[in-house]
């Protein structure tokens, strides 16, 4: 079954008296495992589709249907609990908690869990800790569990994200531009670390991208045209070639932002 069913999504912006359909009747069907790109030029609706995927925005029209949960039946507090529990983030400015250690930034969404569950119904400290531990492993930062942020790179920031949004074992995680404040050798490692964790913990991750290595990376590739899918292939590099050709006749070296 697919883990996430979208149909006939539209997302309308009034500005003044003109109206901008960011999102143009977009229907996708996305199965669990699946490593997906979202890529466009800018303002094609990329950021809006991750944000309605991530129920931070609603659509205007149409349905999306969460491993068999239709979000639109669901009140707004069943909607944020939904959101915290089933879906993750991975931000491009990272947005660790400066005051807080590499360990404590992945134990956090943990902790917010269990908060909210109550006392006794959550995961134990001792719990939290060895999950977010695992999932520092699985980053390859082990050595670096107890620095804070200000104390490691742009890239190891990313990681630590990336192990912060895992630690949950989402559904899905979703990255909205995951490595566009990074440079292109460092954003080709994040990315890499991102597949090797989709093919071994089976994470489904969709995220947005106009960078080209980035793109070559993805097994599937959603292209956005002024807010309507223009073309959809399963990848290989010469998919990731012609998807990024059909992007305005944007040429290979260079990067729309
Ligand atoms: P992308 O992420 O691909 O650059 P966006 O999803 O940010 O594209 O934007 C898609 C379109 O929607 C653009 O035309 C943009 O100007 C418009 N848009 C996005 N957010 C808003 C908003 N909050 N208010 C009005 N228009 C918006
Ligand atoms: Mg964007």
């Amino acid at each position: 079954m697919a883990v996430l069913q979208l149909s006939k999504i539209a997302r309308l912006y009034k500005k003044g008296d003109s109206e901008v359909r960011a999102l143009d009747g977009i229907d996708l069907s996305i199965e669990a495992g699946e490593f997906l790109a979202i890529v466009g030029p800018s303002g094609s609706g990329k950021t809006t589709m991750l944000n309605i995927l991530g129920c931070l925005d609603s659509p205007t029209e149409g349905r999306i249907v969460y491993d068999g949960t239709d979000l639109h039946g669901l009140d707004e507090k069943a909607l944020s609990a939904y959101r915290r529990d089933r879906i993750s983030f991975v931000f491009q400015s990272y947005n660790l908690i400066p005051v807080l250690t590499v360990r404590e930034n992945v134990e956090l969404p943990l902790v917010i869990e269990a908060r909210a569950k109550g006392k006794g119904a959550g995961r134990s400290d001792a719990d939290i800790k060895a999950l977010a531990l695992e999932m520092i492993e699985a980053v390859g930062l082990s050595d670096k569990a107890n620095r804070f942020p200000r104390e490691i790179s742009g890239g190891q920031e990313q990681r630590v994200a990336i192990a912060r949004a895992l630690v949950k074992k989402p559904l899905v995680v979703l990255a909205d531009e995951p490595t566009a404040n990074l440079d292109s050798k460092t954003a080709g490692e994040i990315l890499d670390l991102m597949r090797d964790i989709n093919e071994k913990k089976g994470a489904t991750f969709i995220f947005s991208t106009h960078d080209r290595l980035v793109m070559e990376r993805a097994r599937r590739i959603v292209t956005l045209h002024d807010g309507k899918i223009v073309s959809d292939t399963t990848s290989s590099h010469s998919a990731a070639n012609s998807a990024f050709s059909g992007i305005g006749g944007t040429n290979s070296s260079k990067r729309s932002s």
